[in-house]
This record gives structure tokens, sequence and C-alpha cells, in this order.
């Protein structure tokens, strides 16, 4: 079992599978970075899995492939399935922004993926656009119809954003409702690579949206899900997901890996150890124990605020959000 300095059980590792992205989102990489990460630096699929067997076998149940866009990666299924093979069931998910989905969603959930996140901010060809800075509604549509034809299960990922997609969170909701999907709003965070003119909604404000139409009741948080839930007076569940408190960090259940093989404690802060060399090597004493010292010096909570300047300024598309 895998315990960190606070006395949290450790059970999930997300993993961000390339830091490059086929989108440039304005509140993520609205510009092409200076430089990218050269694919020889990233850790391969198989390095990496040795890296997930030792920590499977150390007690994480349940990983997130994430990215930048990690359809980007060729051979995705094949991850997935090395996996799936080793721990069939194992609580496997994946964060992506849909557009290169629709022709894989089928080969994944054979694969063994369980779950998807799709990120959708706008269900308007030009507000999409305006967004993500190249027209790709039509794909994520698609995407997240073949993922549902395909068995899988999807939540809907939306950032609303003030003058831009802030006047579509009930049709993303109605949306998401009428096809038995999750939606989460997840408040924008504030970070030195966004679009600097960008500005975000706080929860209650997205909320007050909702009452405009419907009733809602708190449900709370489950888990160690950093979503707070509500209900509308139908039973149907959305979540709202606010970093900018701290309230889910006592209960914080998660340890990252980049693409380069850094291990990070926490999304909030520059610390990470490496543990590429251990895995190239095939030491994977050494990376079990970098990873329990990674955990040992995690955080009590996240720096998150907008008074404070000590957040993290590693980008969201590294990191995986
Ligand atoms: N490319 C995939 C995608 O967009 O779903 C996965 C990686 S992306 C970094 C993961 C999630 O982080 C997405 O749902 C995205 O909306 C969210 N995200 C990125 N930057 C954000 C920001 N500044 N504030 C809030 N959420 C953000
Ligand atoms: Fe790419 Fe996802 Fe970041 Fe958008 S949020 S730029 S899709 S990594």
């Amino acid at each position: 079992m895998l315990i960190d300095g606070h006395g949290r059980k450790v059970n999930y590792l997300r993993i961000s599978l390339t830091e490059r992205c086929n989108f440039r989102c304005q509140y993520c990489m609205p510009e092409k970075p200076f430089s990218w990460v050269p694919k020889e630096n990233l850790l391969s699929f198989e390095d990496l899995f040795k890296f997930v067997r030792a920590a499977i076998d150390e007690g994480i149940t349940k990983i997130r492939l994430t990215g930048g866009e990690p359809t980007l990666r060729a051979d995705l299924d094949r991850f997935i399935q090395m996996i799936c093979d080793y721990k069939p069931d194992i609580d496997l998910a994946m964060t992506t922004n849909g557009y290169l989905l629709a022709p894989i969603a089928k080969q994944l959930k054979e694969a063994g993926l369980k779950r998807l996140n799709i990120s959708l901010d706008s269900l308007r060809p030009e507000v999409a656009a305006k967004i993500a800075g190249k027209d790709v509604l039509a794909n994520v549509l698609k995407g997240i119809e073949a993922a549902l034809e395909a068995g899988l299960k999807v939540k809907i990922n939306m950032v609303p954003l003030k003058g831009l997609n802030d006047n579509e969170i009930v049709d993303i909701l109605e949306y998401c409702k009428d096809r038995g999907m999750q939606v989460r709003f997840i408040e924008y965070m504030e970070n030195v690579h966004a679009h600097s003119d960008l500005e975000g909604m706080h929860g209650k404000e997205i909320l007050e949206r909702i009452k405009r139409r419907y009733t809602i009741h708190k449900i709370g948080r489950q888990g160690s899900s950093p979503a707070f839930l509500y209900q509308l007076e139908d039973g149907y569940t959305f979540g709202l997901i606010d970093p900018h408190k701290h309230d889910f960090c006592e209960s914080c259940n998660r340890i990252r890996l980049t693409a380069e093989g850094y291990l990070i404690p926490c999304l909030y802060f520059d610390e990470a150890m490496s543990i590429k060399e251990a895995v190239q090597k095939g030491d994977i004493d050494e990376a079990v124990r970098i990873l329990r010292l990674v955990l040992a010096n995690k955080p009590k909570e996240n720096r998150w605020s907008e008074e404070t300047s000590e957040a993290s300024s590693r980008a969201f598309y590294e990191t995986g959000g």
C-alpha cells in the first residue's frame, strides 16, 4: 500500500502520455510551445509499463491516461492492452479532446479501457473553433458518439469562460443529460501559459446559470473525486470542480507521471523527481524508492489561489490537468 507523508492512501496514478496537442485551447496551450520535448526523450510504452506494473504491485488500482492529447501516441491500444493483461480489473480511464477518437474508440474499449472523459466546451462550431484554435466540433461530437456506441462510460468536461461559452452551460448540461453522460464544469485555473484576457467563472456563478432553468440539490463529494456533485429534480447528476478551494486536498489519492518520466506529487507544485533512468536501466526497486520518496514529500494541500504566485508554472498540457 502507498501512503503519503500526511497519512493519505495513494491508489491513483495519472500518466501524461505526451505534452503535444492538436488543439490550441485558449486556457491551456494558446500558442505552440517554443520547443517540444524531443520524441526520443519520451518514455516508451515498454518503459512506462515497467513502472506501471511496479506501481500496481505497490497498490495503484486506478490509472488515467492524459496529456497533452493522449490519442496522438501511436499504438495507444497496445499500451492499454499491456496494462489490462497484467491487471484486468484495473480502473483504467483516459481524458481526451475527442478529435481523433471516432476511428479508435472501439479498439480502445476492446483493449480494456473502461472510462473516458471528453472535453467539450461548446456546441457551436464557431465558438468551439475560437476556444480550440481550429474547427473541431464535428470531429469531437463524432468521437463522443463513437465512445458511447463502443460501450465506454463517458463524462464530459467543460471549462466555462465569460464572453465565450458562458451562455452554453445549460445547453451542454442538457446535451449530456440526453445521452446519459455526467458533465463536470471545471473552474478556469489561471496559469501563465493561458491567453491573458480570459475570464473564468466561479462555481457559484456556474450554479446560478443552471438554477435559472432547474432546481438543484447538493449531493457532495464522492470518495477522493475533486468534483462536488449536484442533482436535478429528475435525478440527473452533474459535477463542479473548484480548484480554488482546498477542500479536496485532504482526501487526495493521486500522483502524476509526465511523458518524460517525472513523478509529480501535486498538480500545483514544481517539485518532481524522475524515474526515467531507473526504468530504462531496469532498476525497478530504485523506481519504487523514488515513488515512495515523492509520496513522502507530497504537500498537504495545493497552493492554488488567486492571491498567491507560488503555484506551479508547469503547464496543464505537461501534467495532464
Ligand atoms: N487534451 C485532453 C483534453 O483536453 O481533454 C487531456 C488533457 S487536458 C490538459 C485535461 C483537462 O484539463 C481538460 O478537460 C481541460 O479542459 C482541462 N484544462 C486545461 N487547462 C485548464 C485550465 N486552465 N483551467 C481548467 N481546466 C483546464
Ligand atoms: Fe490540448 Fe487538452 Fe490543453 Fe486543449 S486542454 S490544448 S486539448 S491538452
